[in-house]
């Protein structure tokens, strides 16, 4: 029943009030019977009493002691109050009720402090005094026992009556102001709550920002999310539309050569030959493809164990030279090797070789006849201990506009260029910036359109102990 923010946010209000009424009614209980307010009438009383007295009698406190109290004795017996005169030391000189009436306890500064005074006596009893000092110096006291106050009557007359108004048009301020503010903050959360339900959020705008700073940060929380939702979406839809592209192709051609060798048409040696051949191609390009896709999808699940040991850079990339050597000799390319000593690092071997096979596969497609690939691999020591390795080739280069891309999955830059032709499906370098990623290292590039590109791999010595996070699936 009371599990809104409206609900709730009254009741915290109505139970502040309530403690405030009930504390601000204690306190009052406490000070009002101590209060000179509320004897104001009685002493106005003593003081008149008093004038009366000083009019009739002027040279009263001057007069011998014998001759003064039996008036004092007259006007206190008359108005029934007790009247005293002390000297400008504080000895008491006459009492009209001397011998009547206990004694006052005085402490010296008492009568000086004010004109109102609560005198007690020396049996407790308080007393209400109204002082003045005359021209000689004394002082003269009006004055009668504290008269006793009806507190209960007071309180139900005139405290709770106020108090009981005043609380209620407070209630009534704190449900409009709760109101208000529980629409402040609900409101946006309301809208976050339709805007996470809606389906699909292909086409949802950001929201606007509204409410409290805290609502505000959380609108931006879910704008940023709803930002990588819609990017995720996006690039899975791309991701389907590229790998059905990406199959198609070969697809395609295996159907049609099949079909030839089936009814005839591919009728001589030579031509039945060559449909097997591209079969054989094709079928080898989507299954390159499909390992490609599955390593990416470990990858992203982060399901690829990395099997590390010492691996000595230097040596992997001699040995993978080795195997691109006739390729290269065909080609009319030469590749080239520098290494510094003290290359070697804690890795996957395997997967570090992946790699660079990658990247000088590349390199050896790209590259014209008579080019030259130069690897050099160095030891560095900013910002933390790692292995360098440059991998530059004196081809055609990257189109500028291409460079933010190309480790991007399924990217694929002019294929129109030199080697264009014998691409992939734009895998590779992905898969490339991956493992290098699980490796805690970086891969950057670059490149001058007519002047080759480089592609440096940063690795440190030590490869994190635990598979890292490796960044999801994106494009
Ligand atoms: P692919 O398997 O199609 O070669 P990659 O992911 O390996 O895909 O490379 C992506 C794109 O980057 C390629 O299409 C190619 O245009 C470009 N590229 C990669 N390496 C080089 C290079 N050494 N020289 C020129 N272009 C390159």
């Amino acid at each position: 029943m009371f599990s809104s923010l409206r609900a709730r946010l009254w009741l915290s209000y109505a139970l502040l009030l309530f403690v405030a009424l009930v504390f601000s009614s204690i306190i009052l209980i406490f000070y009002l019977p101590r209060s000179p307010l509320f004897y104001r009438q009685t002493y106005a009383r003593f003081e008149a009493i008093q004038t009366m007295l000083l009019a009739s009698h002027p040279e009263l406190t001057s007069l011998p002691a014998i001759h003064a109290l039996p008036i004092l004795q007259d006007m206190g017996e008359i108005y029934q109050v007790r009247i005293l005169i002390y000297d400008p030391d504080q000895k008491l000189i006459i009492d009209s009720r001397a011998g009547s009436t206990t004694p006052l306890i005085l402490s010296r500064r008492a009568l000086l402090a004010r004109s109102n005074l609560i005198i007690r006596d020396e049996t407790g009893r308080s007393w209400l005094f109204y002082i003045s000092k005359q021209a000689d110096g004394k002082l003269l006291l009006v004055g009668e026992v504290r008269p006793r106050i009806v507190f209960l009557a007071i309180l139900t007359s005139e405290i709770i009556p106020p108090f009981l108004v005043a609380g209620l048009l407070a209630l009534i301020l704190a449900l409009i102001v709760a109101y208000g503010l529980a629409r402040w903050i609900a409101n946006p959360l309301q809208t976050i709550v339709l805007a996470s339900r809606r389906v699909p959020v292909e086409d949802s705008p950001a929201l606007p920002l509204h409410g409290p700073r805290e609502i505000q940060e959380l609108t931006r929380a879910f704008n940023a999310m709803l930002g990588r939702v819609q990017a995720t979406q996006r690039s899975q839809r791309e991701f389907i539309a590229n790998v059905s592209h990406e199959l198609k192709t070969p697809l395609t051609a295996i159907q049609g050569f099949a079909q030839a060798l089936q009814d005839g048409t591919a009728d001589t040696e030579a031509a039945r030959l060559q449909a097997a051949g591209v079969i054989q191609d094709e079928a080898e390009r989507m299954n390159r493809m499909v390992i490609d896709l599955l390593d990416l999808a470990r990858l992203d699940a982060g399901t690829l164990v990395l099997h590390k040991s010492q691996v000595d850079l230097p040596f992997l990339l001699a040995k993978i030279i080795r195997k691109f050597t006739p390729q290269a000799h065909k080609a009319g390319v030469i590749i080239n090797l520098v290494s510094e000593n003290d290359a070697s690092l804690v890795g996957d071997g395997d997967r570090l070789a992946q790699v660079f096979t990658n990247l000088v596969d590349n390199a050896l497609k790209y590259t014209l006849t008579g080019g030259r690939i130069d690897l050099l691999v160095r030891p560095v020591n900013s910002p933390f201990p790692a292995v360098e390795v440059n991998v530059t080739d004196n081809g055609p280069g990257i189109p500028l506009g291409s460079l933010p891309n190309i480790f991007n999955r399924f990217y694929q830059a002019d294929p129109s260029r030199p080697g264009g032709k014998k691409h992939g499906a734009g895998l590779g370098l992905a898969i490339v910036k991956e493992i290098v990623a699980a490796h805690d290292g970086t891969i950057t590039v670059r490149s001058e359109p007519g002047n080759g590109s480089t592609f440096t791999v940063t690795l440190p010595r030590t490869a994190p102990d635990a598979h890292p996070g490796l960044s999801r699936f994106k494009k």
